[in-house]
């Protein structure tokens, strides 16, 4: 990509801080010029934005062709029968943006493409001769977000890496999966992230392996936990709590019904009974799919993990509360006072819970809770199982030592999905014994504008984006004080512009009529690794003056020397 002059380029930055945006992506590339708001989740990619898309997008197809995946492109426009074959026209909420052609066809607007490129491949190959096949595409995607928000993070209209394997069997599937994680890891080492590749949740596609890159950021939605002495590490939504040690050296006290008044929050009864919370258990009540109502019995100190809950057999998906009035129907009390003691519907224990001896649970009547709760006599039953959310400190599921938090951005995420579409939309084809065979297949999805936003996320300060320099819009920014009016800073910033050319080295040169600190200022802001001052006090001595923008102090050099050293640091950079 070529250098650029700051006149000549529509880089509209912003003095001030956008009020819609609360993170600091959305507030940079807003105001450094990289991307505009068009409407809800729906941005511009102005120059200087699409000069560090175009640079993501050419590590991610560097890493993928080089392990064999092959680049095609695949419509937005989806026609609807193939989402009514794979049963998501109906699955899929709000979510999938629809429409309609002048035939009244119905269509909607790819959210992604599992169906398309089922579809392809079983008009496209029909022997195993042709397997495996693993294919992607960079392209636009839309979902109806109901909460677009942190700009590009969490866009409606937005660009991702989604790609697609298929394999006669699984051994054929854990390869191309493995390599495709080793390429996620390479794309984002190349770009100079500091990442996780975490366990993930595989949605409703059951228990498979999936994984997620996860960009470590403060912000970051997602919650990581690991283990720091093994490298453990999963989404929350999917660390498995172990089962503590029961207590079964305590001998089961009498069961008692006392009156709590008032007392509908864990806190209130473990304060009113004067015993802890992790004595005492909630239980929460959610809609069943099969019968109206199931219930899940957690520890007081413990949180539901709704992931988890979602793949216990009889709850309705999505996970959801039921309401107080059904509530109220089947067991004659309020929210407060629920407890697994003769509860008439399906109960289900987290594993925590289960190992409790002697505890405090609602009496199913308003105002009165039992103590000295013992499941095996009293709440026999109730199906055991892990429920909750991990916690700080909690044992890693590999017993290798104490589970820590970090946050993250999910930019990847990938999966094993088996014949979750190619058993529906019927993708078989001839095996080695010309018998005919359901493919299996692995979805790979990278968020390219996504990943721009988590760099900015993890590589910024106080003045601005701090791009790394695999993906930096530009290599130098040339800060020419007084370019419109001292003919000697004129020449040897054209003279320098120029001899970055030659260097392989793109620049923008700020050759407006503007003052000095404006020029400091959007130099830092839009974050180029190298910043280079031509000033006419120096240039009296022949010299520039060098800013690295990630820190360290200026120094001056010569001009002639300038571009070479620049490019030598450059080269050592990128390895
Ligand atoms: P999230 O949980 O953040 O909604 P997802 O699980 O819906 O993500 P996938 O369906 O796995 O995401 O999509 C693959 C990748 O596409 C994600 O890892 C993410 O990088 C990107 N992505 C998903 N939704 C958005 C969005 N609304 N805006 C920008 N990028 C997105
Ligand atoms: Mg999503």
């Amino acid at each position: 990509m070529a250098a650029m002059r700051t006149s000549q380029t529509l880089i509209p930055t912003l003095k001030e801080r956008p009020a819609e945006a609360e993170v600091a992506n959305h507030v940079l590339l807003l105001r450094g010029g990289f991307i505009r708001r068009l409407g809800s989740g729906l941005y511009t990619w102005l120059p200087l934005g699409l000069r560090v898309l175009r640079k993501v997008e050419a590590i991610i197809r560097g890493e993928l062709n080089r392990r064999g995946a092959q680049e095609l492109l695949m419509p937005v426009v989806q026609p609807a029968d193939l989402w009514r074959e794979s049963g998501r026209w109906k699955a899929m909420g709000p979510e999938l943006l629809r429409l309609q052609d002048r035939h009244e066809r119905d269509y909607c607007l790819g959210p992604t493409h599992e169906e398309v490129v089922t579809d392809l491949l079983r008009r496209a190959v029909d022997s195993y001769q042709r397997l495996p096949v693993n294919v992607y595409q960079v392209q636009t995607k839309f979902r109806d977000e109901i909460r677009p928000r942190f700009g590009v993070l969490r866009a409606r209209e937005f660009t991702m890496k989604d790609g697609y394997s298929f394999h006669l069997d699984a051994a054929s599937l854990d390869q191309t999966y493995q390599a495709m994680h080793d390429a996620y890891c390479a794309i984002l080492r190349r770009i100079g992230l500091d990442f996780r590749a975490v366990q993930a949740d595989g949605g409703n596609i059951g228990d498979s392996e999936s994984h997620e890159f996860q960009v470590l950021a403060s912000s970051g939605e997602d919650v990581i936990a690991y283990c720091p002495a093994s490298g453990y590490a999963a989404n929350l939504e999917r660390a498995e709590a172990l089962a503590p040690p029961p207590q079964e050296n305590e001998a089961a006290n009498a069961l008692a019904k006392v009156a709590t008044p008032g007392c509908k929050t864990i806190a209130r009864v473990a304060e009113f009974l004067g015993v802890e919370a992790r004595r005492c258990v909630k239980t929460l009540m959610l809609r069943g799919s099969e019968a109206p109502l199931v219930a899940v019995v957690l520890r007081g100190d413990h949180e539901l993990n709704e992931a988890k809950a979602r793949r216990l057999g009889g709850v309705a998906t999505p996970v959801a509360f039921a309401d107080e009035a059904a509530i109220r129907a089947a067991t004659g009390c309020g929210l407060g006072s629920l407890g697994p003691v003769s509860l008439p519907v399906p109960i289900f224990v987290d594993r925590s819970a289960a190992a409790l001896a002697n505890f405090v649970c609602g009496a199913n009547e308003d105002g009165f809770h039992f103590t000295g709760v013992n499941w095996a006599r009293d709440a026999a039953g109730a199906m055991v199982a892990d429920l909750r959310n991990v916690q700080l400190g909690d044992p890693s599921p590999d017993g290798q030592g104490p589970l820590a938090f970090a946050r993250g951005i999910e930019v990847g995420h990938i999966f094993k999905l088996g014949t979750k579409y190619s058993a529906p939309l019927q993708l078989a084809v001839q095996d080695r014994e010309g018998r005919a065979a359901t493919l299996t297949m692995g979805c790979y999805g990278m968020g390219v504008t996504r990943l721009v936003a988590a760099i900015v996320e993890q590589c910024h300060d106080d003045a601005g984006i701090v791009w790394p320099p695999a993906v930096a819009p530009f290599d130098v920014s040339i800060v020419a004080l007084d370019y419109a009016r001292n003919k000697a800073v004129r020449e040897a910033a054209e003279a320098f512009y120029k001899a970055c050319g030659e260097a392989g080295l793109e620049a923008l040169l700020d050759d407006r009529d503007e003052r000095a600190g404006v020029k400091f200022a959007e130099s830092d802001l839009i974050g180029a690794p190298h910043r280079v001052t031509v000033g006419a006090r120096n240039l009296k001595n022949g010299m520039l003056e060098y800013k690295a923008r990630a820190g360290g102090a200026s120094e001056l050099v010569p001009a002639a020397e300038m571009a070479a050293r620049i490019a030598e640091a450059a080269k050592r950079v990128q390895g």
